[in-house]
């Protein structure tokens, strides 16, 4: 999967990126695109296509990822305003890479509905 995925390349270092956060089964960094001040990427470094694929052994993985978000937002400042997380999944959701990662979205106020 390294040969064509992003997410596994930025894994290996064979792509650059913005790291904020790594450790044994997780990995945070910048996104390239970012839609707002603070926005970051948390994957599991496991190339996993998309939410679609977890099963019930990736439940623990999934929360601890929801957790590096939470906690990287805390170290930012910008929990008591408040952020969003999210996953896209598939073409309607939005999901351009195909490696499960978590956005978190922060730094200005976010829309309801989302686009
Ligand atoms: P999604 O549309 O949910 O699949 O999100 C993919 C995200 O990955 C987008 O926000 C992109 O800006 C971001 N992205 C794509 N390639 C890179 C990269 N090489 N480094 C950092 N972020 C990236
Ligand atoms: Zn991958």
């Amino acid at each position: 999967m390294s040969m064509s995925c992003p997410f596994c390349q930025i894994r290996d270092r064979t792509l650059p990126a913005e790291c904020v956060y790594e450790d044994e089964e997780i990995l945070g960094f910048n996104d390239i695109h970012p839609q707002a001040p603070v926005h970051l990427l948390v994957i599991p470094k496991r190339h996993i296509p998309s939410i679609e694929a977890l099963t019930e052994t990736d439940a623990g993985l999934v929360g601890r990822m929801i957790r590096v978000a939470a906690q990287l937002a805390q170290e930012r400042g910008v929990s008591s305003e408040g952020y969003r997380l999210v996953i896209n999944c598939n073409a309607w959701g939005g999901q351009t890479v195909f490696h499960l990662h978590l956005h978190l979205l922060a730094g200005r106020p976010m829309n309801w509905p989302p686009g």
